[in-house]
């Protein structure tokens, strides 16, 4: 497969580049400390294009393919992680799942808003008690006349409480199990939806995950997405998308921590040498080397057949799992290569780290992704 980028793809890096260089990363450090949701950025990039760069032009977006979007979550989680996944959450399950699945006036009302990054997407399916087995979920919807009533709650929402739109999962019919999920639109200001715990986390700081409550929440029938019964299989859907955003932002992360790395190790000295002359050091920079590389194919091969309308849902696994584990290594040794600083928070690379391990973990777990590709191999 050709992974050289046309002309819309190379001005559209550029144009992030700049915009990681001279914005997103001057602030990674502070927002990792104060821990503040990076809405200054998240204007920013409404005015750039990029909260609507998936979405049509028509509806207010630049108009760009899938793989021009992973392009640009790539470099901005190489700046700040915690922008990157407000931005692919907006994204692959905030906002898409109006684009592809929404009617034309539930399109008309969020999407121009969404694209312009007035509004912010999110998507709410895991509970307290319903993780990997999203069909477990509890939260119900009660069809009476022309609405919904939806009770319950949700659990580790991302972008929680800034977002004016969120996706929400819920059963409208428990004996039908998964077939009994419907996806419904759920407007932020809506009587009876509360925001609940705000958790505090290892990595992504600055980003919002909380829960979210339902008390006798009023839906419209025109609120809701897709047909009764359709929620699951929408929600799986978005999640292949969602897996190779998920990838690129681990792919970024372990590229800023491999840039830090190799930097290091040309200016640290030991033993009257910088310590890159070390071959138990160039190891470790070869194998970082080759992981990103790797990854990176995965990850554009994915996007690519998604972009080209081909079955991708393999792929997007098989890119997420062997991405995300690569964060893992890439950032680990990175903070090995620096020694003693990298433990410090004075360095960037103890902050790759906490940031690249959800990534093993959120929009499915990565044992998940193995059950998922294990599938495909049986067919
Ligand atoms: C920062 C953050 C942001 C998030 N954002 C969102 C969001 O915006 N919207 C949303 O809906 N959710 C969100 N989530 C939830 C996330 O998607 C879930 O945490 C994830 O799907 C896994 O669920 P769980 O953590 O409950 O794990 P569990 O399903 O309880 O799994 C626990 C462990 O068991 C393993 N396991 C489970 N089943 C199997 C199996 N069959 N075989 C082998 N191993 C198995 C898992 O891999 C894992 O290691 C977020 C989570 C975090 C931490």
């Amino acid at each position: 497969m050709d992974f050289s980028l046309n002309e819309d793809q190379l001005m559209m890096r550029k144009m992030v580049l700049d915009f990681v260089e001279e914005e997103v990363i001057p602030q990674a450090m502070i927002i990792d400390k104060t821990q503040e949701f990076p809405l200054t950025l998240i204007r920013k990039m409404g005015q750039l294009g990029l909260m609507g760069i998936s979405i049509p032009e028509a509806f207010g977006g630049s108009g760009l393919d899938f793989l021009s979007y992973i392009l640009a979550i790539e470099e901005i989680a190489r700046g700040s992680a915690t922008t990157a996944i407000i931005l692919e959450t907006h994204t692959s399950i905030g906002t898409l799942p109006i684009l592809y699945f929404g009617t034309e006036e539930q399109k008309r009302k969020y999407l121009p808003k969404l694209a312009r990054g007035e509004m912010i997407g999110a998507f709410a399916l895991t509970e307290s008690n319903s993780g990997s087995d999203a069909s477990s979920i509890v939260t119900s919807a009660e069809r009476r006349g022309d609405h919904y009533i939806l009770n319950g709650g949700k659990r580790f929402i991302t972008n929680a409480g800034y977002a004016g739109v969120y996706t929400v999962l819920a059963s409208t019919n428990r004996a039908l199990g998964n077939k009994g999920i419907t996806a419904f639109l759920l407007d932020a200001n809506t009587s009876g939806l509360s925001i609940g715990k705000a958790e505090e986390q290892m990595g992504l700081h600055g980003s919002s995950t909380c829960e979210l409550i339902f008390e006798d929440v009023i839906i419209p029938v025109e609120n809701r997405l897709g047909e009764e019964g359709q929620g699951f299989k929408i929600a799986m859907s978005l999640l292949d998308g969602g897996r190779i955003g998920v990838g690129a932002q681990a792919l970024g992360i372990a590229q800023a921590a491999f840039e830090a790395a190799l930097a290091y190790s040309q200016e640290r000295v030991q033993f009257k040498k910088a310590i890159c002359n070390f071959q138990g050091i160039q190891f470790m920079l070869a194998d970082m080397a080759t992981q990103l590389e790797a990854a990176r194919f995965l990850i554009y091969h994915a996007a690519t057949l998604q972009s080209l309308g081909l079955p991708y849902s393999k792929e997007a696994s098989m890119a997420k799992l062997f991405a995300s584990d690569a964060a893992m290594k890439v950032t680990t040794d990175a903070v090995q290569i620096l020694g003693v600083y990298g433990y410090t928070r004075e360095y960037k690379v103890e902050r790759y780290l906490r940031d690249a391990k959800i990534t093993q973990i959120y929009e499915g777990t990565n044992q998940i992704q193995r059950i998922l590709i294990a599938k495909h191999l049986r067919k």
